[in-house]
């Protein structure tokens, strides 16, 4: 098992597939000045199945499918796929914001992917414009309602929050859980690189303390849920409610002590934790030197994984953006 330097077990790796996206949200994507990989700077399907293969056999046992929106990779059933049929691997998920999701959750759970988290700020139609920008409610709505049918279960729902574009939703977010058995998880705001997502996640920064004083004002106090340390939400239960309200709070209530996990990029880097910049060429090692190189810079980033975020002291990555990582 991976464990280090800090004693904590990672076995979480996070695969960011591409860094398209057919969303521009506001904390997350300019809508100017983006410049996107060259399709030969990807890592293809096989050296994304070679690097997993690789992590398995040192102990890594949950993986995720990320991006950009990982749906936009015309390859995404080829991947599921390869990574499906690998022994060891535990748990195989894919965090996306629905939009395709509708035509793609049957093909993907046959292909082998087991659960999908689902990106939705605001039930409201115009908010919604305003803060994904490009997306329509209803598209995602029916992708969440394709990957319940397809038993991508269970469903979980993220939503950032961001003051003055969507605070005035999070009772409806929340209200979701009362007669779904979904998970509804209310994500702070993180600030990368500079430019107007990131002054927006400093400016309109909403804690999740306020998010969840709103829903306790609304529906009563809620009772704590169990989960595992290792899950970045704190889970709760709004009082007789089927489904979980969960509050992932990076800024406000750090839980790097508790991080399992690694990153790796589209264009093959090992990105060591999501607010530094630390990365490894895995890519360059697997291209050069084969999968025994690819297990050994796997050992040592994990090694080299930072203790933890600096946000608290103005740090956080510069190099990448949130589409360029995965989240
Ligand atoms: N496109 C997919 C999606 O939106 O779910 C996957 C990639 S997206 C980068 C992964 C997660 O990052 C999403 O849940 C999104 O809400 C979150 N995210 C993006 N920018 C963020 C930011 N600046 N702070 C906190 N969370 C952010
Ligand atoms: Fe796209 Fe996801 Fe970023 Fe929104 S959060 S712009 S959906 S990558």
């Amino acid at each position: 098992m991976p464990f280090d330097r800090y004693n904590r077990e990672i076995n979480y790796l996070r695969i960011s597939l591409t860094d398209h996206c057919n969303l521009r949200c506001v904390y997350c994507m300019p809508l100017n000045g983006l410049k996107f990989l060259p399709v030969q700077d990807l890592l293809t399907p096989s050296e994304i199945a070679a690097i997993a293969r690789s992590a398995v056999s040192v102990g890594f046992r949950k993986f995720r499918l990320t991006g950009g929106e990982p749906t936009l990779r015309p390859e995404l059933l080829e991947i599921v796929r390869q990574l499906g049929a690998i022994e060891g691997v535990g748990e195989l998920a894919m965090t996306t914001n629905g939009i395709l999701l509708s035509e793609l959750a049957r093909p993907l759970a046959r292909a082998g992917l087991r659960r999908v988290n689902i990106h939705l700020d605001t039930l409201h139609p115009e908010r919604l414009s305003q803060i994904m920008r490009w997306g329509r409610q209803e598209q995602i709505w029916r992708g969440i309602e394709a990957a319940e049918e397809a038993g991508l279960l269970p469903i979980k729902l993220n939503a950032v929050i961001a003051r003055d574009y969507n605070d005035g939703d999070v009772a409806a977010l929340a209200a979701l859980t009362i007669e779904q058995d979904w998970h509804v998880r209310f994500i702070e705001m993180m600030p990368f690189g500079i430019g107007e997502c990131a002054t927006i996640a400093r400016e309109n920064f909403i804690s999740n303390e306020e998010i969840r004083a709103r829903i306790e004002k609304e529906f009563g106090a809620l009772s704590p849920f169990p989960g595992h340390p290792s899950d970045e939400a704190q889970n709760y239960q709004l009082p007789g409610a089927r489904g979980v309200v969960g509050f992932i709070s990076p800024v406000s209530e750090p839980y790097c002590g508790y991080c399992n996990r690694m990153r790796l990029t589209a264009d093959g880097k090992l990105h060591l934790c999501l607010l530094n910049d630390a990365e490894m060429d895995i890519k360059k090692q697997l291209r050069e030197k084969g999968t025994e190189a690819v297990q050994a810079i796997l050992l040592k980033a994990v090694q080299l994984k930072p203790m933890g975020h600096r946000l608290q002291e103005g740090i956080f990555t510069q190099n990448r953006r949130m589409f360029q990582i995965g989240g």
